[in-house]
């Protein structure tokens, strides 16, 4: 496992994925599987009778996939696609998983449950990956994968603005759109960056009314196990296709689209602090849960920025509120107030590791350890 993902943005999905993977890897011994493969490469099946000549076509095309997915262009085993689809990673679903160096299939065993004939030349695939489910098209007379999206299986509808393209079953106002731009470009400001990269990238946004929801729209069936039960709603950023699942109350998910906005390296805490500071949480913003936060921060005797990130895995209600990126949201606003935005701008900028953030809070505020820093942030004061 790698400690670190390659790429810098959206790191709140490959957060949540690298729990299951030690979870997928705990349960993988204990589970034992029913069905075979009959000589099939990749896929298993419950009996011998599901193995036709078209599950074997798809077999071979998928194995192909898998094996090289992430490391060479795979793009010829898909059928025609959008100019912006990544030719290493094509298969949004697949791309919120990382942290693993091992190829897919040997960490995942694909169990066929059913394939669904859409018309004349496409089937949908569905694989159980044993905690969550991935639907797959194929194209039988050019004897290529597709990608799911490009099925548009829900009737969503197509609405653009700027470089944002939203799919999504309910209208979106242009209004929506516009607030949602300048929030950015406010963000961007305080931020001290450049919107020239991020206004050149097309961005594609599944917008429903919860996560779930939106991850169905690219082919992920079930609700997966990395959703905590309380997530019902929040975001998703893939950042090989610029593909952003959402699933808040609000139309245009601005947290999300902040993380490509973000185009200098930063560690988790404050990446995801400015996308929360800015962008919100859910639909909500930082400040209607700071209280409640710093609450389970006291009661779970917490004085570290590690016991922070134990405590996002380990404590059901902190992690729904997303308590690590309120707590976040709340220091940057503390900082940028004391000491301006000049230092606030050089302040995210140093901070690409926990060390460095820390270092720099003590240098800043004069105090002399970890827990000094961590107390005077976040230790409820005796009137609260
Ligand atoms: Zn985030």
């Amino acid at each position: 496992m790698r400690s670190y993902p390659k790429v810098q943005r959206c790191k709140s999905a490959f957060v949540l994925m690298k729990i299951v993977l030690y979870l997928l890897f705990s349960l993988g011994a204990a589970c034992s599987v029913k069905a075979q493969n009959f000589g099939l490469r990749i896929l298993t099946v419950s009996d011998s009778s599901q193995i036709t000549s078209e599950m074997q076509l798809f077999d071979s095309l998928f194995y192909q996939c898998i094996q090289d997915y992430g490391k060479k262009d795979i793009s010829s085993l898909f059928t025609a696609n959008a100019s912006n689809v990544s030719k290493t990673h094509p298969i949004t679903v697949l791309n919120f998983i990382t942290g693993i160096d091992v190829p897919l299939n040997y960490v995942f065993p694909f169990k066929l449950v059913k394939s669904i004939s859409v018309n004349d030349s496409i089937s949908i695939i569905q694989l159980d990956m044993g905690w969550m489910q991935l639907a797959l098209p194929l194209n039988r007379n050019q004897k290529k994968l597709m990608r799911f999206e490009s099925l548009n299986n829900f009737g969503l509808r197509k609405f653009e603005y700027k470089n944002l393209v939203i799919y999504s079953t309910e209208e979106v106002k242009r209004r929506d759109a516009v607030k949602a731009y300048s929030r950015i470009v406010v963000a961007s400001k305080e931020i001290g960056v450049n919107l020239k990269k991020f206004n050149a990238k097309t961005y594609t946004m599944y917008s429903a009314n919860s996560i779930a929801e939106a991850y169905a729209y690219v082919g992920g069936l079930q609700n997966a196990s990395f959703f905590y039960p309380g997530s019902r709603y929040g975001g998703m950023g893939d950042p090989y296709n610029n593909v952003i699942l959402s699933g808040i109350s609000t139309p245009i998910h601005v947290h999300e689209l902040l993380h490509f906005v973000i185009d200098f390296p930063c560690n988790l805490f404050i990446n995801e602090g400015l996308a929360s500071y800015y962008g919100g949480i859910s639909s909500g913003n930082y400040e209607t849960n700071i209280k409640s936060v710093l609450g389970i921060v006291a009661e779970n005797d917490i004085h570290t920025f590690q016991g922070l990130y134990n405590l996002q895995i380990s404590n059901a209600s902190f992690n729904s509120v997303r308590g690590l990126y309120v707590l976040s949201a709340y220091l940057l606003n503390r900082v940028k107030k004391d000491f301006g935005l000049k230092e606030y701008q050089l302040f995210i900028r140093i901070c690409k590791t926990d060390q460095e953030m820390i270092n720099s809070l003590k240098a800043l505020y004069k105090l002399n350890s970890e827990q000094a820093v961590f107390n005077y942030f976040f230790q409820i004061s005796e009137s609260g």
